[in-house]
Formats: C-alpha cells, structure tokens, sequence
C-alpha cells in the first residue's frame, strides 16, 4: 500500500491528532489554543493524510487536546466544513470528508472549467512574483520528493492551484478552488492513489513555463489534460478490484 495511506487512522476511527512534536497528544493537555490555530492544525493533518477521510473527529476528544472549550472547536469544524474538508451533522458530529466516484469526476468537471480558463486568462498578464511562487512551489515539490517525502510534495499541490488562482483576481474562483482542491487531497488518500499518479510536479513546471512565455493556449491545455490525468487516476484506483483473497492460505493451519 502506498506510504499515502500507511500514516492514516483507518475509515470510521476516532480522531487523535499527533502534538507538533509527533508525539501522540491524547490525554495531554495544551495550552488554550487559539480558534485560528485548531483550524490550522487540524486542516494540516486532514491535507496531510494523517487522518483518513471518514474519520470521526469527536469534539471532547479535540476539547482535550487543545485544552479548550466545545464553542471553539465547533467554529474551527464548522470553518473546516464551509472549506469542503469536513462533513457537520448536528445531531452526529463531524467527520473528515469521504468524497464519492461521482463527486470525484465532478470536482474534477468544475477544476477543469475554472482552472483553464484562468490558465488561459492570466498568461501575459500575470505578474512576475506570481510566477517566482509558482516556481518556488513546484522547487520544493521536487526537493520534497527527491527527499522521499511524498505526502508532504502532494500536500503542496493545492498551493500550487489555489496560488495560481488568485492570480485571477476573482474572490469566487479562489473561494471554490480551496474546497476542491481539498476534496482532490481526500479522494487521492481514500482510493489510495499511488503517489506518482497523485502529484506528476513536472506539469505544475510546464504549467509555468507556458504561462511565463506567455502562451494561453498551451497554459490552458497542459491546465485541462493535468487536472484530468489526476482525477481519472483516483477513478482507476476507485474502480480498481479488490485483489482476490486466497482463503486456503489465510486458514491454512
Ligand atoms: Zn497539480
């Protein structure tokens, strides 16, 4: 199984977050912590993959850990949810986000039809600091993998999108990308998308090169047949069968 999932708590378990230290912090109290800083750290470890979508995050277990009261808690998973990372049920709680196939291609349907239009918008027109941070992003994707941190390289994905789509100028297409691009993150971990497939960084650099050059039309396409090559590896890591179980091994005595 690829290492995506390997640091994830399995579907349906309760939640413990690990301290900054990687300490397990359960039963440890922190100091009081503020709103902004548990809606930090718990969206690091949902984007991270430390937690696995479905999760349950139980908020007397989160009130514990950060050594605070429900009220801010349930602000910080109620920001989580309007970002499309947690699912908020009055009665049941909250739960980190478990997309679906048919969420899947739609998010990948709504990605294609924001982000290449704004790749084929923006080139020539966007400025050179936008670039610089395209490239120092893609920059540090390259060294996280060749460093064989894989979960953090695709992690940093999102940046790369959400970055690229500020340079629009359009507060709606940024407030959308956020949720999407985080509900991309949940279904590489949920259908286990070998991190290869999850995170081809060559294209974020010929994404930027083609808007540096500027060329509309090549930043637009490389944009759509990107976007698409991710989300169709998650629908065939979805799709994929289950590997056939040979019952005589597992109850040989
Ligand atoms: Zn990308």
């Amino acid at each position: 199984m690829p290492k995506l999932m390997s640091q994830s708590l399995p579907l349906g378990s309760t939640y413990v977050l690990e301290s900054a230290g990687g300490e397990t912090a359960s039963g440890r109290t922190q100091q009081d912590l503020p709103g902004d800083e548990i809606y930090q750290r718990i969206r690091d470890s949902v984007l991270r993959n430390r937690i696995a979508p479905g999760t349950k995050l139980a908020e007397v277990k989160l009130c514990e850990l950060f050594g605070t009261n429900r009220e801010t808690v349930r602000r910080a998973l109620i920001r989580l949810a309007s970002d499309g990372l947690v699912d908020y049920f009055p009665k049941r709680g909250a739960f980190v986000a478990s997309p679906s196939e048919a969420q899947v291609e739609q998010v990948r349907d709504a990605r294609v039809a924001i982000e290449s239009d704004i790749s084929g918008r923006i080139a020539g027109r966007v400025d050179q600091s936008v670039l610089q941070e395209l490239s120092r992003i893609a920059t540090e994707q390259i060294e996280l993998r060749q460093a064989g941190d894989l979960d953090a390289a695709v992690a940093l994905s999102g940046s790369f999108h959400v970055t690229l789509a500020q340079a629009s100028g359009n507060a709606f297409c940024v407030k959308y990308l956020v949720e999407l691009t985080a509900l991309t993150s949940l279904a590489l971990a949920k259908f286990a998308v070998p991190p290869e497939s999850a995170c081809p960084i060559e294209e974020h650099v010929d994404i930027t090169a083609a808007l540096r050059a500027p060329d509309g039309v090549q930043a637009a396409n490389l944009m759509r047949a990107h976007l698409e090559r991710v989300h169709n590896a998650i629908l065939q890591s979805a799709r994929r069968p289950a590997p056939s179980v040979d019952l005589g091994s597992l109850m040989r005595p």
